[in-house]
């Protein structure tokens, strides 16, 4: 039989941004449904997302101030060094030699102690963060089930599942990912194209330890990513123009080897592929609009950004620590945390922060992903001064870290 559900938040889409969006709003003392398509089993297997995503340390403080962190730490690699190349394959790191045009971020260069970010597999963070789920009473799970529509009047929104359950709530936050019906059902328009590149993902054993650093190589084609991983593992992101992707992932296992260990060089010995291949086509969207009355848009509902940079989920982290902060402080002085009054002020907060690194890493792309010889070097003369001047270094170290700007309280560095 339907049931109404009557809760504070009702969020759409159980991916990484709304099942942490649950996690958070649930331990500041709300009421929240969670729906997502999919079977949380889904989710959870290794089988549903061969990506790996690397996490700054202050998306790494709200992991440990919701009681994520416990469950993600054994699974998290961390990043010590960052090194970039600007190479075309030949001229590359050889032998342990950097090529002349490369850029490196040494964490010790910070405190000391804090590692530049981790890696951790998507299906270690599913679980991690299903795992709160599960544990806090106050979040009610409703999946697999679909949202087929929501009516927004004056003091509620009604949610309506394929189950014909309906939710009842005050706020509805949209977390369903790049395609967000939500949005367009808001009639939000975006900002959006695609740029000819596929991200081939795939996770890599190699004979020599990674020592916790991660290399970008700026090939013509795209950004080439190596991100250390668990057990002297490491993920492989190869952004590679989209017909030539389709070629490199028909490869034999042989071939797609020996294709991988051309772009990496020796430094790590031999490399062997474990596991599938996964491809992603890769485009860009941004809303104009993050909220309509009783609508907040997180995550790629929100954004979707170029890889180049791996920023994307943790603009959607801030998203939720912002939206989180603005909610709260909202039920706290009596206010109706549905109304524009309230929602307007996350929109301020995060659009301006999301279109300028949304833009940023769509230009970084642009500018690496070409052998044109002015532009080459250009950016080779940019490399230098970064890497020659200490405080440059250190000022990208923190925006890398996302420990910038106006952080939230579940990401400032004091304890909340
Ligand atoms: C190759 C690649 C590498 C990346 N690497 C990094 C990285 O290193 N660091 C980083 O920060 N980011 C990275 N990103 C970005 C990151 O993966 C995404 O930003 C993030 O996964 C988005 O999560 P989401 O929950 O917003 O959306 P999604 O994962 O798309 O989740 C949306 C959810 O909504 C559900 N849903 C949709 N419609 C409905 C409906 N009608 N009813 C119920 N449920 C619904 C879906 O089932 C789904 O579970 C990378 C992206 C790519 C492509």
């Amino acid at each position: 039989m339907a049931e109404i559900i009557e809760t504070e938040i009702c969020v759409i889409g159980g991916g990484l941004a709304g099942g942490l969006a649950a996690c958070a709003f649930a331990h500041r003392g709300f009421s929240v449904a969670l729906v997502d398509a999919q079977d949380p089993e889904t989710l959870k297997d290794a089988g549903f997302d061969g990506r790996t995503t690397a996490i700054s340390y202050a998306s790494a403080r709200l992991f440990q101030r919701l009681g994520v962190w416990d469950a993600l730490e054994a699974d998290a690699e961390a990043i010590r060094d960052i090194l970039i190349t600007d190479g075309r394959a030949k001229n590359r790191l050889q032998n342990g030699v950097i090529s002349n045009f490369s850029l490196q971020f040494d964490s010790s260069e910070l405190d000391g102690e804090t590692p530049l970010g981790w890696i951790i597999e998507n299906r270690h963070l599913r679980r991690a963060i299903l795992d709160v789920i599960k544990q806090n009473p106050n979040i009610r799970m409703i999946a697999p089930a679909k949202r087929l529509s929501t009516v927004y009047q004056a003091g509620t929104a009604q949610t309506i599942l394929d189950s014909e359950d309906e939710i009842h709530s005050a706020l509805v936050i949209a977390a369903d990912g790049r395609f967000s019906a939500l949005r367009g059902e808001a009639n939000i328009k975006i900002n959006n194209w695609r740029y000819n590149q596929t991200g081939i993902v795939a996770t890599v054993a190699h004979e020599r330890p990674h020592q916790g650093v991660a290399h970008e190589f700026f090939l013509p084609s795209g950004p080439f990513a190596i991100l250390p991983m668990t057990n002297d593992r490491s993920s492989l992101v190869w952004t590679e123009r989209s017909d030539a992707a389709k070629a490199y992932l028909a490869l034999d296992e042989n071939g797609f080897a020996q294709e991988i260990q051309n772009r990496f060089g020796d430094h790590l010995g031999k490399v062997m592929p474990e596991g599938p291949r996964w491809s992603y086509p890769l485009a860009f969207h941004l809303a104009h609009e993050f909220v309509a009355p009783r609508l907040a848009l997180i995550g790629d509902a929100a954004r979707a950004i170029h890889p180049i940079a791996g920023q994307g989920y943790n603009l959607g982290v801030k998203d939720i620590a912002a939206l989180t902060d603005v909610i709260t402080e909202g039920r706290d002085v009596g206010l109706d945390i549905g109304a524009m009054t309230v929602l307007e002020k996350y929109q301020r907060w995060r659009r301006f922060d999301s279109v300028t690194l949304a833009l940023g890493t769509d230009a970084l792309n642009r500018l690496f992903s070409n052998d044109f010889a002015p532009l080459r070097a250009a950016r080779d003369i940019g490399m230098g001064a970064v890497g020659r001047i200490a405080p440059l270094r250190k000022f990208f170290m923190r925006h890398a870290g996302a420990d910038v700007g106006n952080l939230p309280s579940l990401m400032a560095r004091e304890t909340v």
